[in-house]
Formats: structure tokens, C-alpha cells, sequence
């Protein structure tokens, strides 16, 4: 039998140094990502993530190993737009990822470069500002937008792409609590009913408990990975790692020191207490 691996992204053994660095900033980085999936990377500041970030989309190149994106190595020049096609990606900072004076002919700018037939632009430019609640803002000129409406913008520039992957670092850092539940629910959404792949590196680390998969980073390492419950169980490690631990599982493990047990570990306040009242 021919077992078809539903892979999307395969990083084998990755390394990275930035010219005239003396340390690496990606040492031996290896996973691959599933079609469909949901994965979150967490690390506190310089561990690496926005470096692997870069190199998910060919914006920088393995110094070492491979990286494939749908098969394609990413190193492959002749195929470069191809690899962009499919992973979309939005930054931290959004001052820098507008090229044109509208909202609309910027949104426009990034699917010509990846040839979306002009007749389908206008419902798609239409659709993606819906997902992130921006179709006011059509004519307007992004450099005159809030740090939380441009993010929503370069956002859905990305959407606007269709890509199989959404990569996003640290993309809401800009918006307030309620701006970055709602992209959260949007890329949930479409991760959810569209089967797009999702890559988000946060410090929000409550935003990643619906996910599929975490991965940590330390020093340019990737030094843990699993379900936010097998993560997120090992409070003391992810401490010494300078991360903290999601409210809920804080406060179970603080339980736990003065004696109490819990058969799993909960991911809501509200678990926590009812299996205090039922002692589960
Ligand atoms: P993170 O996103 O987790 O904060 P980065 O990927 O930005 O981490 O950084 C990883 C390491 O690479 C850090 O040591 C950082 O100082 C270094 N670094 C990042 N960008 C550059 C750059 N443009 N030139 C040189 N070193 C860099
Ligand atoms: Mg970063």
C-alpha cells in the first residue's frame, strides 16, 4: 500500500545564522506541519520564532537542511512563487507590509503577484475585509489607519491570497483584547470550515489552548512539542524556559502544591472548579 503523507510543510534539520551573527538563531529544527492543522509556537523573545517564520515562506533560506512547502523546497528560486502562493504570512509590525495608498489597491497588490485573475479580485478584496469587520475602511489609506485596522488589514490581504497556510507572528500584538478574539475566531473559523493550515507564534499563550499542536522554542531549538495538555502540564520546565502557563493550568498546578489531585489537567477556570466540587 502507498501511504500518502497529508504533510504540508517538512522542515529536516534547519539550521540558521544571520550574516555576521556569532551565534545561530535556528539550530536543527525539524517537524513537519499536517494539511488541516492547527499549530501554535511559543518561546520566549529571540528563541527563534520569527526567524522560522521567515524561512516557512522562503523570505530567508536554511543555512542547513531543507525545508518543503507542498513538496517544494523552498530553496528552489524557480519555484518561489509557488511556495508563496501557498503559505500566506502577517507580522508583528503592520507599518511596513503596505505598498499601495488604498486598502484596496494593497489587498489587490498581493494577489497580482501571486496571478489571481483580475475578475475574481473584487469579490475576494469584498470577502476578506467582512472576515476581519474592515469594509468601511475599502477607499481608505492604510498609513492613516490605527495600529489595530491596519492589522486587521494586512490580515486580510493574507485571507484575500487563499492560502493553504496562514503563518501568523505575533500578528495581533497590536490589537486589544476584544480585536485579537475576533481574528482568533476568523483564522479558527477558516482553519474549521475552509481546512486552512494554521501557524500562529504568540505570547498570548491563552490563545493557544484550542490548539492542535504547540511547539516550543529555546535558543534556536525546537525543545518541546505536543498537545496543549501534555504542554502545558509542565509548569516548573516551561517556567525555567521564561513562559508562563495559561491561567487555568496556573491555578491547577497551584492546587496540586497544597495537596489536590486532578485526574487530567483542565484548560478553564471553570473546569478546575467543577472538578473541585466533584473531586475528579
Ligand atoms: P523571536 O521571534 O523568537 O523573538 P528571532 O527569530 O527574532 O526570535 O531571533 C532569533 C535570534 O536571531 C536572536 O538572537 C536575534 O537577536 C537574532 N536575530 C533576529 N533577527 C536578526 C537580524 N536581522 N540580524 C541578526 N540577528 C538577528
Ligand atoms: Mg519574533
Amino acid at each position: 500500500m502507498v501511504v500518502v503523507s497529508k504533510a504540508i510543510i517538512r522542515l529536516a534539520d534547519v539550521s540558521f545564522s544571520y550574516e555576521g551573527a556569532e551565534e545561530r538563531a535556528l539550530q536543527g529544527v525539524s517537524f513537519t506541519v499536517e494539511k488541516g492543522e492547527f499549530l501554535s509556537i511559543i518561546g520566549h523573545n529571540g528563541s527563534g520564532k520569527s526567524t522560522l517564520a521567515k524561512l516557512l515562506n522562503g523570505l530567508l533560506l536554511p543555512s542547513e537542511g531543507k525545508i518543503e512547502v507542498n513538496g517544494i523546497p523552498t530553496a528552489d528560486d524557480a519555484h518561489i512563487w509557488e511556495v508563496r502562493k501557498v503559505v500566506g504570512m502577517v507580522f508583528q509590525n503592520p507599518d511596513n507590509q503596505f505598498v499601495a495608498p488604498t486598502v484596496e489597491d494593497d489587498i489587490a497588490f498581493g494577489m497580482e503577484n501571486i496571478g489571481v485573475p483580475p475578475v475574481d479580485m473584487e469579490a475576494r478584496i469584498q470577502d476578506a475585509l467582512e472576515q476581519v469587520n474592515m469594509t468601511g475602511f475599502r477607499t481608505a489609506e492604510p498609513n492613516r489607519l490605527s495600529g489595530g485596522q491596519k492589522q486587521r488589514v494586512a490580515i486580510a490581504g493574507a485571507l484575500a491570497i487563499q492560502p493553504a497556510v496562514l503563518v501568523l507572528d505575533e500578528a495581533t500584538a497590536m490589537l486589544d483584547p476584544r480585536g485579537r478574539k475576533e481574528v482568533l475566531e476568523v483564522v479558527q473559523r477558516m482553519n474549521r470550515e475552509a481546512g486552512m493550515t494554521v501557524i500562529q507564534i504568540t505570547h498570548y499563550l491563552e490563545e493557544t489552548l484550542d490548539s492542535d499542536r504547540i511547539i516550543v522554542m529555546d535558543g534556536g531549538r525546537l525543545v518541546g512539542e505536543g498537545t496543549p495538555e501534555s504542554v502545558y502540564q509542565q509548569v516548573d520546565w516551561l517556567r525555567r524556559l521564561g513562559l508562563d502557563v495559561p491561567f487555568a493550568c496556573d491555578l491547577q498546578y497551584r492546587l496540586q502544591q497544597k495537596g489536590f489531585r486532578f485526574s487530567t489537567l483542565k484548560m478553564t477556570g471553570e473546569g478546575v472548579l467543577d472538578s473541585l466540587w466533584t473531586s475528579d
